[in-house]
């Protein structure tokens, strides 16, 4: 099966009891047992639902890996597998994670005894560097945000191997169409499907995959203990959006690639962050290891003043938080999403005043560049 046919008939498609070709929503809390444990594979919506399992299924399927498991936010994804460790455990992470992610890492995790450090994973010797007796993970966000960094996924799992360490991937950027980490050597690969999977910014969710039966009972009894799940309605409404990922990254991809031009010819733009792009310091690595470069884009315009006057002008362009939808977007990281990082600290990553991102939706490629146009005037 290609990716676009396994995205619509991969995992459970449909039902067999009546042959509708959508998965029902199994709207329940509990399940009949016809004697004492005499079930059907389910017996509570907390430890297993019908549909969310389908959609448990297909994520699976679709990254390639051994179980699937769907929790009520990204960020709960993320917290459940936080929760396979220990406390004492120490873990590595990409320096510019996701903000909840450095949150839930620095304000919560670490008082139960779950310690991180964060480097800069782009460049393989600073992970090395980090290992400690206690280490017991790798984690990576690739591409980053909102700088576009890239992280080589299969030198750090086997820098992670060598080490005995498990390396886990936040895949959101780039979605299980364009790159899947399992194949290239992760253990674990989560997800805000909040973003690209259900594409319609209309449902908040995550999901996680793992490549090991060891790892699926450890992480279902966590799933099952925390109870951070996901709900049916939602559950069908991400198949919903999953069923069209592979042709919306390939508009996303066409739109952006074009927007990307745009921008890089601009006298006002001062630089322009987008893997795709040749001078992108890991422009080869993207190509190796994805298969597309994405949808989302950054670029200085210079000042505040400038990025101000381009976000009060844009029409199609929403100014907001969040990112991978049919809608594009856009915002300004030093003062929307990295906003709790200390000024000088932005500045020497590179998270200037004028760095506006974007993520480039499914209008009419034109309409977009004519709006960026004028609004840049
Ligand atoms: C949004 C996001 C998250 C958090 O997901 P939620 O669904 O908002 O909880 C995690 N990682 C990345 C890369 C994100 O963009």
């Amino acid at each position: 099966m290609k990716r676009k046919t396994r995205l619509i008939h991969g995992g459970i498609a449909g039902d067999p009891h009546t042959g509708a070709v959508s998965v029902p929503i199994y709207q329940v809390s509990t399940y009949k047992q016809e004697g004492v444990g005499g079930h059907k594979g389910f017996e509570y919506s907390r430890t297993g639902n019908p549909t969310r399992h389908a959609l448990e299924e297909l994520i699976a399927d679709v990254e390639g890996g051994k179980a699937g498991f769907a929790f009520g936010s990204g960020m709960a994804a993320i917290t459940a597998v936080m929760m396979l460790f220990n406390s004492g455990d120490h873990v590595i992470l990409t320096d510019d994670v996701y903000g909840g992610t450095y949150r839930v890492m620095t304000k919560v995790l670490n008082r139960v005894g779950i310690d991180s450090t964060f480097v800069d994973t782009s460049n393989l010797d600073n992970i090395e560097k980090e290992i400690r007796s206690n280490t017991k993970a790798i984690y990576i966000e690739t591409p980053t945000n909102p700088l576009l960094k890239i992280t080589d996924i299969e030198g750090a799992a086997k820098i992670a191997k060598q080490h005995n360490l498990l390396t886990i991937v936040d895949n959101t950027f780039s979605t299980p169409y364009w790159q899947n980490p399992i194949e290239q050597g992760a253990d674990i690969v989560l997800h805000s499907a909040t973003k690209y999977l259900g594409g319609h910014s209309d449902v908040v969710a995550g999901l996680v995959v793992v490549n090991s039966e060891q790892l699926a009972e450890d992480l279902h009894f966590v799933q099952n203990s925390t109870g951070g799940v996901l709900g049916p309605q939602d559950s069908w409404l991400l198949m919903r959006g999953m069923k069209t990922l592979g042709i919306r990254m390939e508009e996303h991809e066409e739109n952006t690639r074009k927007i990307v031009d745009f921008l890089t010819n601009h006298p006002q733009v001062t630089k322009v962050y987008y893997p795709g792009l040749a001078s992108h310091p890991n422009h080869e690595l993207a190509k190796k290891q994805g298969r597309g470069f994405g949808g989302m884009v950054s670029f200085d315009v210079g000042s505040q003043e400038a990025a101000d006057k381009l976000l009060n002008s844009v029409k199609y362009f929403t100014l907001a938080e969040s990112l991978g939808a049919v809608e594009s977007l856009i915002s300004v990281p030093a003062r929307m999403t990295h906003a709790s990082i200390p000024a000088d600290r932005r500045q020497q990553l590179g998270i200037t005043d004028g760095l506006v991102r974007i993520s480039v939706g499914l209008e009419d490629v034109e309409d977009l560049i004519e709006d960026l146009t004028t609004a840049m005037k």
